[in-house]
């Protein structure tokens, strides 16, 4: 055997900048508006569009067209390491994590433990959008000096527009304030700025699956700072955002219910609508399926699969949390908080009814990642079953 045969091969170079970003996942579907490549920017060439349903990420200079990027050409691949559905963004942040691929069977990602939480302090419990595991993280992992601030989502101004915002949260009050779910899209990753000009530097995200992802792809693929500091995620499990349309298209114009007047949503089978006068509103799922945010359509990922702790609301019991425990530092967050009483649980074995709808529901979405993109977020999904008749 010659020496060259047994060399190992050489790991290709990363090269892929903003031109391949924007052909590959910006203008090809599969960008999910989680704005992992605008916070990653060393450069702050990278805008962020949110207005009119479009949440996607454009370049501010115009010299080489919306498609390319200087810098990029000048040997930048920030936004391509930060992207979560670039090229082989699973596999990567899959072996990163938890050091193998998920196997072909774990539908809703590689998991450590499965439980159903809820915080024991009340105002947390009943603030929150179900057992209010979330917000008790977060004001947990600030007592205990884990992190310095949290990126949330807010509602905008006095919250009448039903606008949903990326903010910060550094105290009790502010977590409390933005606890809750809206079901319109808010790329939370966004607050990063703000919160590292305000001198924080051990952040948790909190987000939905396509911006759970972003931490660990960062750091898989050595994307700077910005990885690093992120260095707790929170995952909210996810099938679908809505256009902020649906307010005045659907719920105003056939239910007559005006946004100023909505008090709390959530989805359970249906969208369930509480109002400030007391009233209480159920539309059928399917009745808002044209309002589906268009970066939604082929995301593959309900179960928030690279966050360190995620979180959901399915299942028997409302007023828990199903929480799916990750990673080391997910695990270690969890003991400290049952040793200090904060949270409560029960086996995720109480509730056999959640854990098959969490497959279900798994399933369903990454069927949606389509066939010309790389392979792995599909392998071992099954197909759908035949419609009778
Ligand atoms: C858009 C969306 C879709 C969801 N879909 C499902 C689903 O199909 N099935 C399911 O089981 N669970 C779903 N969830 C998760 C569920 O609604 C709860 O967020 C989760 O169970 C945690 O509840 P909690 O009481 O522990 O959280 P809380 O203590 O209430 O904390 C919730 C956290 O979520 C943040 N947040 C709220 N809205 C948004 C938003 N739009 N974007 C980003 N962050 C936000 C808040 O700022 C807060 O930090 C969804 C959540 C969202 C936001
Ligand atoms: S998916 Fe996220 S990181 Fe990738 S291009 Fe879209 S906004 Fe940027
Ligand atoms: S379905 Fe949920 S997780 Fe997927 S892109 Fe939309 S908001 Fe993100």
């Amino acid at each position: 055997m010659t020496a060259t045969e047994t060399r190992p091969a050489a790991k290709e170079r990363w090269r892929a900048q903003w031109a391949e970003l924007f052909t590959e996942v910006v203008t090809s579907g599969l960008c999910t508006g989680c704005a992992g490549c605008v916070v990653s920017c060393p450069h702050d060439v990278l805008g962020y569009d949110d207005q009119k349903g479009i949440y996607r990420p454009f370049h501010l200079e115009d010299e080489l067209g919306p498609g390319d990027c200087g810098h990029g050409q000048r040997g930048c691949t920030s936004c391509t390491r930060a992207c979560p559905r670039f090229r082989s963004w699973e596999t990567e942040a899959d072996t990163y994590l938890f050091g193998r691929e998920r196997e072909p069977d774990e539908m809703a990602g590689v998991a450590k433990d499965i439980f159903l939480a809820r915080a024991t302090d009340p105002e947390m419990h009943e603030t929150g959008q179900d057992g209010g595991l979330v917000s008790a993280i977060l004001l947990w992992c600030l007592e205990n000096d884990r992190i310095d601030a949290a990126l949330v989502s807010a509602l905008e101004g006095d919250g009448t527009t039903w606008k949903a915002i990326p903010a910060l949260a550094r105290t009790r009050e502010e977590i409390l304030a933005t606890a809750g779910s809206r079901y319109t899209y808010s790329a939370n990753t966004l607050a990063y700025a703000e919160a590292v000009e305000a001198g924080n530097e051990r952040l948790a995200l909190v987000g939905m699956g396509c911006q759970a992802s972003v931490p660990g792809i960062m750091r898989a693929r050595k994307a700077g700072k910005p990885g690093r500091r992120l260095g707790l995620s929170i995952g909210l499990l996810c099938s679908k955002t809505f256009d902020d349309a649906i307010f005045d298209e659907l719920l105003e114009a056939k239910y007559g219910l005006a946004r100023k007047d909505i008090k709390k949503m959530n989805i359970k089978g249906v969208l369930q609508i509480w109002m400030h006068d007391g009233s209480y509103h159920e539309v059928p799922l399917k009745e808002s399926h044209a309002w589906t945010r268009e970066g939604c359509k082929m995301c593959p990922d309900f179960a928030a699969e690279h966050a360190d702790i995620s979180t959901g609301g399915i299942g028997a019991f409302n007023d828990w949390t199903l929480t799916l425990v990750r990673t080391d530092a997910g695990r270690e967050v969890i003991d400290g908080m049952r040793r200090d009483g904060v949270i409560e649980t029960r086996p995720g074995d109480d509730d056999p009814g959640a854990i098959a709808l969490l497959r279900k529901l798994s399933i369903v979405s990454r069927r949606r990642w389509p066939d010309q993109a790389v392979a792995a977020p599909k392998i071992g999904v099954p197909p759908p079953k035949p419609r009778a008749g």
